[in-house]
């Protein structure tokens, strides 16, 4: 059997790198992205760089997309896919939602294109090593063919057959590390406006039961250094929380909690804007406390 060929749509700050690990490990791809820019990489490791999605979708047997937003990721998908199309298998690395997961799944049963949503965690250092937390959910026969390739991005979960199961995952997951970022920037703002020096908080933190992925990672990286440049847009998470909490509401399930974090980042959102770091929730605590946690 000859070797498949893989597409790559989407080559941003997650799709750049995990593009670069399956072309590193030997597989033939193709690839395109709206900025001409970020496909420079792959071009010069190798790749194939199509003229459109659709051009992807004629040329290659799986093709993955990582795409910003669940409206995009339907206009590339059923927008570029018909009768006739050469790719089988479609899977969405982006966080998409599972309502989309489910109408796009359905739109493309009538090509016999199989559709697996496997949306990621970990982030770009988790994207450039391999160590992602990657969920699948879709038909276990198309889940079979994109498992060998998943298994390079990091480990590969398999939630279900139902399709949108690993975005429903993949939504409190993130509703979770944005909850942790706007709760840790109370705490520690109080520790500092109270005299504190931050890091010394921040190693009790760790030290004890208030620990998260916020406190170990994002507050020691990016918000003491005042560098805010985790790497994960504002937007973004904007994004997810309103995903989560939506579609958790239309579930019968009240979030509460989830709502006010929503809250939290439509302020950072309108404040910083949606290309701002998602660790800039810190900086509208600051600000309204009027101290600053650095060190
Ligand atoms: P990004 O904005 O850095 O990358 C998206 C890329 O898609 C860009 O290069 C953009 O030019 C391209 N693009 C936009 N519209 C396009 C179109 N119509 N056709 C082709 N290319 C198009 O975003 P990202 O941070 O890489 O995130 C991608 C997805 O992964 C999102 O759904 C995000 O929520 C999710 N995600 C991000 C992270 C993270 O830490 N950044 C972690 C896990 C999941």
């Amino acid at each position: 059997m000859a070797t498949p060929k893989i597409g790559f749509i989407g080559l941003g700050r997650m799709g750049g790198p995990m593009s670069l690990r399956l072309i590193s490990a030997g597989f033939d791809l193709v690839v395109f992205d709206t900025n001409p820019d970020a496909q420079a990489p792959q071009k010069n490791a190798g790749a194939a760089v199509g003229s459109s999605p659709k051009d992807v979708f004629d040329s290659v047997d799986l093709a993955f997309v990582s795409l910003p937003t669940p409206d995009i990721v339907e206009k590339v998908v059923l927008g570029n896919i018909a009768q006739g199309s050469r790719v089988k298998t479609v899977v969405d690395l982006s966080t998409s939602g599972p309502g989309m997961a489910t109408r796009v799944s359905r739109g493309l049963e009538p090509y016999g294109v199989g559709w697996i949503d496997a949306p990621v965690s970990g982030g770009i250092a988790g994207a450039k090593n391999g160590t992602l937390a990657v969920m699948a959910s879709g038909p276990r026969a198309s889940f079979e063919i994109a498992e060998p390739l998943l298994k390079n991005f990091g480990k590969v979960f398999f939630v279900g057959e139902k399709a949108g199961l690993a975005q429903v995952a993949k939504l409190g997951n993130n509703l979770l590390a944005a909850a942790a970022m706007v709760i840790s920037s109370e705490a520690l703002v109080m520790g500092v406006k109270a005299g504190i020096d931050p890091k010394v908080m921040l190693d009790i933190i760790n030290a004890g039961s208030g620990r998260n992925s916020a406190t170990q990672d994002k507050f020691p990286r990016s918000i003491l250094p005042g560098t805010f440049d985790f790497g994960f847009a504002t937007g973004l998470s904007y994004k997810d929380v309103r995903l989560c909490v939506d579609e958790a509401e239309n579930m019968g399930v009240p979030m509460v909690v989830g709502a006010a974090v929503r809250q939290m980042l439509a302020v950072t959102n309108a404040k910083f804007g949606p290309t701002s770091d998602f660790t800039s929730i810190t900086r509208v605590v600051e600000e309204w406390a009027g101290v600053e946690v650095r060190g």
